[in-house]
């Protein structure tokens, strides 16, 4: 059986510890050297041909930076890249199909930014040994496989990438949206393309004053002016609102539909759905290992994902499958206590008018946002926290409000802990037992905030405001950069601080599987983006549900084995029944 032991280089701290890994380890202890420490780093070098596996080291080290992993053996000699000795390892590759759309889901930390590189020519792969692998090295390992004639004529593919941190883009990119556009339309589609996403009226702004949703779209409209043979879009989702993702993902689909091989990385499993043919699982220990699965289909390959087993490679990779409840109506549910009821609310900006109708809240409640982008959902909150005057109505309600945003642009020079700090004062053991814990934060409070990958900083910020006490929360987009483990994981403990604390939280959101486990009730926010928006009264999950989608003209129903919610193929039988019916948001 083949086995790897992986060392966390940021975990290590040999300087705050007393080598306990050397110092226990049973092969050293007679006089192997199972582990050595480096003389330049002093940091343990583990031998993976001496070690037995006996797992001592992982438990004795104070800083769980060892992973020892006994693969199975089908993987023998099957690793696609390996970061050095005890680096991250990954096994297998996916395959970008001509004329199908293949999605990538698994957790964040198994390999998927290494497998794009991979793809994309950026990386090397060295097969787990110490040097890049020849063409005839890569030609031998993938023999019969569709990968073999990739990486033969990987040289000559035109290949055409969109990144997943899209909020580094200015950086890197100066000049107005239309030129940047301009310069990349080798297929003379951007016009199209500015009109099937719905950036007409960025054109002439400079890049660096573009929002996150704007960058996205424009992110994605840059990949696709391209004339490339395979496309790569590393999250496409984050920052839109369902109308935006649908938009994204129909021009997406539309270059397979166009004969060239596209590969998507997606946290939103409602758009994996809608956007993919074929799906390839990645699982694995985050920051240890990564294995990409055989292709299937996309609905068995997203089921199989929830499930938790790979059937056919008899391979477990989570202890318990994930399953999508059907809400009781809210009717059902035991919210007794009105947190605070509000009246008819109007504000206007110039150019811009919000009209909410009157509703009450109740305690430990969540209520799900959801609209498109630009419809007033931050200004409605922050009229009822008192933070923006209405100019008709009256609301006096007193409420302390702790607010995340949704975009994370943090200048912040420190370390996550001085950053929570700055946030939320010193941590007492209810914090640290409530909220750090269940959200793995203590192995990032060490590190610059600089350093944090998009989903670290996303579980900090998450963290800053439930550690804050208030009465009314608002998570704007909680689940961008997030995986879905994590999402459906971030879900519960919301509802469980929330209900705990009798507070109450507006969660906004347009992960639609996310919405549908986090929230009670939903206020559904419609209108012209921009121009004018209004905020209806909260309603039932799926009266809300059907409201909103009516306007974004999809229909959804749940797939009978995991009760996921799926959207259905516009023009499909089940489409136009539902759309028939009224029935937008299928719950039965
Ligand atoms: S692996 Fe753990 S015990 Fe070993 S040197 Fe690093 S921190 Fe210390
Ligand atoms: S798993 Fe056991 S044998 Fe292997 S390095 Fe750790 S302590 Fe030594």
């Amino acid at each position: 059986m083949p086995r790897i032991a992986v060392l966390d280089k940021h975990k290590c701290q040999p300087k705050r510890c007393s080598l306990e890994c050397h110092r226990y380890c049973p092969g050293v202890r007679i006089g192997d050297e199972t582990i050595v420490i480096d003389e330049r780093t002093g940091k343990p070098i583990i031998s993976e041909t001496l070690c037995s596996g006996c797992g001592i080291c992982v438990h004795k080290c104070p800083f769980h930076a060892i992973t020892i992993v006994n693969l199975p053996q089908e993987l023998e000699g099957r690793c696609i890249h390996r970061y050095g000795t005890n680096g991250f390892a990954l096994y297998e590759l996916a395959i970008p199909r001509e004329g199908a759309v293949t999605g990538l889901v698994g957790q964040n930390g198994v390999g998927k930014t290494t497998a794009l590189n991979i793809l994309f020519g950026k990386l090397k792969p060295n097969l787990g040994k110490d040097a890049p692998a020849s063409p005839d090295e890569l030609n031998d390992f993938f023999k019969g496989s569709e990968l073999q004639g990739y990486f033969k004529r990987l040289d000559e593919l035109r290949l055409s990438f969109k990144p997943q941190p899209i909020e580094q883009i200015p950086t890197i990119v100066r000049g107005s949206v239309s030129e940047l556009l301009e310069r990349v339309d080798e297929r003379r589609v951007k016009d199209e393309l500015v009109q099937k996403l719905g950036l007409q009226d960025v054109m002439d702004r400079e890049i660096k004053n573009l929002s996150g949703g704007e960058l996205q779209r424009l992110a994605i409209a840059a990949a696709s002016a391209r004339d490339a043979d395979v496309y790569f879009f590393d999250e496409p989702s984050s920052h839109l609102d369902v109308y935006q993702r649908l938009n994204a993902a129909n021009v997406i689909r539309s270059l397979a539909e166009l004969g060239r091989a596209v590969l998507v990385v997606e946290h939103d499993l409602a758009v994996l759905d809608y956007i993919c043919d074929y799906v390839h699982i990645i699982y694995g220990i985050p920051g240890a290992y990564g294995v990409i699965s055989n292709l299937r289909s996309v609905r068995v390959g997203i089921n199989t994902y929830l499930e938790g087993y790979l059937r056919e490679e008899n391979v477990r990779f989570r202890d318990e499958s994930i399953h999508f409840e059907v809400k009781p109506s809210f009717r059902s549910i035991s919210f007794t206590k009105i947190a605070f009821n509000y009246p008819q609310l109007i504000k206007r900006f110039s150019g811009f008018e919000l009209s909410a109708d009157p509703g009450s809240i109740f305690k430990g409640e969540v209520v799900g946002v959801i609209g498109q982008n630009a419809t007033g959902k931050t200004t409605f909150i922050k009229m009822l926290a008192g933070e923006v005057e209405p100019d008709s109505g009256k609301i006096d309600l007193n409420l302390a409000l702790s607010y995340k945003p949704q975009y994370l642009r943090m200048n912040f020079e420190g370390s996550a802990l001085e950053w929570l700090r700055s946030q939320v004062g010193e941590f007492n053991q209810a914090f640290e037992l409530e909220i750090v814990e269940p959200l793995e934060i203590k192995p990032l409070l060490d590190r610059e905030v600089s350093t944090l990958s998009g989903g670290e900083m996303q579980r900090l910020a998450i963290a800053a405001c439930l550690g804050r006490r208030a009465d009314l929360y608002l998570l704007d987009e909680p689940s961008a950069y997030l995986d879905v483990e994590q999402r459906l994981y971030i879900a519960k403990l919301i509802r469980r601080v929330i209900e705990g604390r009798e507070a109450t939280a507006f969660v906004v959101d347009h992960d639609l599987l996310f919405i549908d486990s986090i929230s009670d009730r939903l206020i559904f926010f419609g209108g012209k983006p921009g121009v004018r928006g209004r905020a209806f009264s909260p309603t039932e999950m799926r009266q809300g549900m059907n409201m909103f989608l009516r306007e974004v003209g999809v229909t959804f129903r749940r797939d009978p084995q995991t009760g996921r919610p799926r959207a259905n193929k516009p023009g499909s039988r089940l489409d136009r029944e539902q759309k028939e019916k009224g029935e937008f948001f299928y719950v039965g």
